[in-house]
C-alpha cells in the first residue's frame, strides 16, 4: 500500500490516504470479465473537499 502515499489530491492538498478512497468511475469501463460483470476504471475522491481525480 505504498502507492497511496504518493496520492495528493489536486484541490486541496490532502494527501492523507484515509481520506482518500478508491472509487469505481461508473461512467469508464474498462472492460467486463469473464463473468460478464463490468470493470471500473478507478478514481480517487478525496473526503476533505469531496474531489474526485485520476490515479494517474
Ligand atoms: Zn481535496
Amino acid at each position: 500500500m505504498s502507492d497511496y502515499k504518493r496520492i495528493k489530491c489536486p484541490e486541496c492538498g490532502n494527501e492523507n490516504p484515509r481520506k482518500l478512497h478508491e472509487e469505481n468511475d461508473k461512467n469508464e469501463v474498462l472492460y467486463f470479465s469473464m463473468q460478464g460483470t463490468p470493470v471500473y476504471k478507478k478514481i480517487i475522491k478525496c473526503g476533505d473537499c469531496g474531489y474526485t481525480f485520476k490515479k494517474d
